[in-house]
């Protein structure tokens, strides 16, 4: 295989991940390296949208399409307007995101993008062999975001819920939203023994992304997602079908589980993104995660030449809170939307969002923590550490 193209890095999969990372080393002292990007899709459609928070201006700013300082939560018998500063709530269609690094991307002649599908990595004595339907490529390092095809055998008795949400990007014939409040979660829904909210993002006075997101073992069916939307519109808005046209859907699901992903995949394969455990157990919050991983492997690269041992994503004692928190969702222990009432509740928001990002210091964990009932909660610590 003596002709066979020969890269610094391949990027197996260019999502968020893969386009994230290419970003970063593109901002950094490896710029200049050899880098292949393989994706079976080309991406540019706007297949998701994508929610963070954070406190400064982060390295897409400048798409970001907009972002809230105030949002509601509505719980059990309990509804407030949050203040979520020093945090901004922000919003990325993935449309622009592909557009934005794809335009870095083609500034770099160092950079190949190949829409291919990968069949197999295999390591070899000093390089990887990335095979794929059209012709195999050579990579010193692999960053892999493909997702294992028998990933449900991995659990084992670890939790697995899917979050799996229906949103519409709704227009409507007059002006409507305050555009500077945003819902971030909205219990008042029916809850069907499943932890289910609706959350509401108006980027205009007439635009918003209303989606109805489901935390549980199995998807419904279309039809209900639908159904549930149409319900909801009118109940809780005040927007009758007449008053609104639905401009784009999107479906999505997510996995929460505390299962590990392995982080490597042998010596010069690394997984990121959601493969590599990059999705928050929790909650599936998955985007930020992927910048500061995508930062810490560049600096790993550039210092030490190997991107390897590297740090699980997220701390031991986060990794067993989010696993508690599946367990008592999972188990049926406690209902979820009785536990973000609490959570919300009983603590300042910064608060809430800082622990949800793992920087919170234990004095303000234990807050958290003392905000939930005991008795499920000691259960499902049981079973996170039993099982
Ligand atoms: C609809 C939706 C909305 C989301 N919203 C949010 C949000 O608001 N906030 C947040 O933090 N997270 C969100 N997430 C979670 C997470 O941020 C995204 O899933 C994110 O795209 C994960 O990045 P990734 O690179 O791991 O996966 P992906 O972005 O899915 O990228 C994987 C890539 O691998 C490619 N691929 C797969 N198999 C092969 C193969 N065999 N050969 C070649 N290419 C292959 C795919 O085409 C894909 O482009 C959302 C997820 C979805 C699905």
């Amino acid at each position: 295989m003596e002709n066979t193209p020969t890269y610094d890095v391949i990027l197996a999969g260019g999502g968020g991940a893969g386009l994230s990372l290419a970003y970063h080393l593109l901002n950094s002292d490896w710029k200049d390296r050899s880098i292949l990007i393989i994706d079976q899709e080309q991406k540019e459609k706007n297949d998701r949208t994508w929610c963070f928070w954070e406190t400064k201006p982060g390295p897409f700013e400048s798409i970001v399409h907009q972002q809230w300082q105030r949002m509601y939560f509505h719980g059990t018998g309990f509804s407030q307007l949050m203040d979520l500063q020093p945090y901004s709530y922000k919003m990325i269609r993935s449309q622009d995101f592909y557009r934005y690094v794809n335009q870095a991307i083609r500034a770099h002649e160092n950079v190949t993008v190949v829409q291919a599908q990968i069949q197999e990595l295999r390591e070899r004595a000093d390089n990887i062999e990335v095979v794929t339907d059209q012709q195999n490529y050579h990579g010193q390092w692999v960053f892999s975001s493909l997702r294992d095809s028998d990933e449900t055998d991995q659990v084992k008795d670890k939790q697995y819920l899917l979050q799996h949400f229906k949103g519409w990007e709704i227009r409507t014939k007059q002006p409507f939203f305050n555009p500077q409040q945003a819902t971030l979660m909205d219990f008042r829904i029916a809850q069907h023994g499943d932890c289910r909210f609706m959350y509401v993002l108006p980027t205009d006075e007439q635009t918003a992304l209303v989606e109805y997101t489901i935390f549980s073992g199995e998807l419904l069916d279309q039809d209900t997602y639908t159904q549930e939307l149409n319900r909801y519109l009118p109940k809780y808005l005040g927007l009758k079908r007449a008053d609104y046209e639905v401009l784009h859907e999107e479906f999505g699901v997510i996995p929460m589980t505390d299962m590990e992903y392995p982080r490597q995949q042998g010596e010069r394969i690394i997984r990121i993104g959601t493969a590599g455990g990059a999705t928050k157990a929790s909650t599936g919050y998955t985007f930020q995660r992927i910048q500061r991983d995508s930062a810490e492997l560049v600096q790993q690269l550039i210092t030490t030449g190997r991107p390897e041992r590297l740090p699980l994503n997220g701390r031991k004692r986060f990794h067993l809170f989010d696993s508690v928190l599946l367990n008592v969702m999972g188990r049926g222990l406690y209902p979820g939307r009785e536990s973000f009432t609490h959570i919300f509740r009983k603590n300042p928001t910064a608060r809430v969002l800082r622990f949800l990002d793992e920087d919170t210091h234990l004095g303000e964990d234990l807050a958290i923590m003392n905000s939930v009932p005991k008795l499920p909660f000691i259960k499902g610590t049981w079973y996170a550490l039993t099982t």
